[in-house]
């Protein structure tokens, strides 16, 4: 055995996202790439804003002494500052560089926030359908995962979430705009979670966060907002990244935003701060924080997505398929005609249609369709979707 256990079984049940990605760059070889479409990876065909390359070519080219050296962990106190005050600016809060850490993505900034805040042993309550990489990410900090499903519309369901905490409960984590689903969820509903999570934590007798995982935040269609979580919670931390909002996700660039009322703010600051070293992340890239510090009020161009969005939309009910359509992010999480959606992923692969079962998001039943691509892979593939969903029919 020449790699870990624990690894080789990870291996084996990772992600069905990579695995049919994976399977798609196969294909994409033998049959070419315009016959393969492609909607199984979050990975935005978009280039970033043209505000965004242009400050990024004067910031690689100011060569300034000690612009590549090690900085604090939490990263550069100016990029902290100008991230505060544009979270300062939108709740009305007292944010300031003690309340900000910068991150390698959200993904990086969620391992940070287990780290620091959970013990082995502690619980992180996730809602499905889920992220998967939720799943590593616990495990990566021996903390263990409580499922809550949510109702039919994907929306959160008190009750569930109740069910699922239990004294060893940590984190509440949700994710809104969700993927893989485009729910956002009002301000009411986070507004009960932490009522709830009040009560809990009291009870315990030590806090359980309220964690908002929130890339997709400015990623929305028709008057939909996302609720200002800080404003609703102040046991709030948020992890966020700007790789969907500026289509930056290879340059791993995000931060965590702590509220600064939550409880033990300062020492929730400084573990995140040690956590964000020892994991070997050390800080965020220096020229990407550097770059995003001024671009915090850059708003994403949605058409594209609007478009995509409309094409499946129509295209998907017309066809019989059972979807809700999504208010934010860049997915549909669509009904599978028939129970096996690992089945009917593979009905639609045969069809050159590449799209992700339910099942590795925690909700069998469904797959997900990652419409970040040109909107002509989306008419193409129409035809594709109504033929699987006929032979599906046809199994009756
Ligand atoms: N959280 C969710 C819900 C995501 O969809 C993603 C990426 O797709 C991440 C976190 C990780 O984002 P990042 O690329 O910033 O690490």
């Amino acid at each position: 055995m020449t790699i870990s256990k624990k690894i080789e079984g990870m291996m084996e049940r990772s992600s069905w996202i990579r695995r049919m990605f994976d399977e798609g760059a196969k294909l994409k070889k033998t049959l070419g790439e315009d016959k393969i479409f492609d909607f199984t990876l979050g990975n935005p065909t978009g280039e970033p804003p043209a505000r965004v390359s242009g400050e990024l070519c004067k910031l690689a080219c100011d060569n300034l002494p000690g612009t590549h050296r090690y900085m604090p962990n939490a990263g550069l106190p100016e990029v902290r500052e100008q991230v505060a005050a544009h979270l300062a600016h939108e709740s009305g809060l007292p944010f300031g560089a003690g309340n900000v850490i910068m991150t390698v993505g959200a993904g990086g900034a969620l391992n940070v926030i287990i780290k620091a805040l959970c013990d082995p042993g502690d619980e992180i309550v996730i809602l499905a359908p889920y992220f998967a990489e939720y799943l590593f990410y616990a495990d990566n900090h021996q903390a263990a995962v409580k499922v809550a499903q949510t109702d039919e519309k994907f929306q959160p369901v008190i009750g569930e979430i109740e069910k699922a905490i239990g004294p060893k409960t940590r984190i509440v984590l949700l994710n809104s705009p969700n993927n893989p689903t485009g729910a956002v969820y009002p301000a009411q509903t986070i507004q009960e979670i932490s009522r709830l999570l009040d009560g809990k934590s009291a009870a315990n007798g030590r806090p359980i966060y309220l964690v908002m995982d929130e890339p997709y935040r400015k990623l929305t269609y028709d008057d939909v907002a996302v609720p200002n979580v800080f404003k609703l919670s102040n046991r709030a931390i948020v992890a966020t990244s700007h790789s969907k909002d500026l289509n930056l996700p290879g340059e791993r660039i995000g931060y965590i935003a702590i509220h600064p009322g939550i409880e033990g703010a300062a020492k929730v600051f400084d573990a995140m701060t040690l956590a964000n070293r020892i994991l070997g992340f050390v800080n965020a890239p220096a020229l990407f924080q550097r770059l995003v510090g001024g671009m915090q009020d850059v708003s994403p161009d949605m058409t594209v997505y609007a478009a995509n969005r409309k094409i499946l939309v129509d295209g998907l009910e017309a066809a019989g398929y059972e979807i809700t359509p999504p208010d934010g992010g860049f997915y549909i999480f669509a009904k599978s005609p028939i129970a096996d959606d690992i089945r009917f992923v593979d009905m639609l692969k045969k069809r050159n249609v590449l799209t992700v079962p339910g099942a590795g998001f925690g909700r069998a039943g469904h797959f997900r369709i990652a419409y970040c691509c040109f909107s002509e892979q989306c008419e193409k593939a129409l035809p594709g979707f109504a033929a699987a969903a006929a032979e599906a029919k046809g199994l009756g």
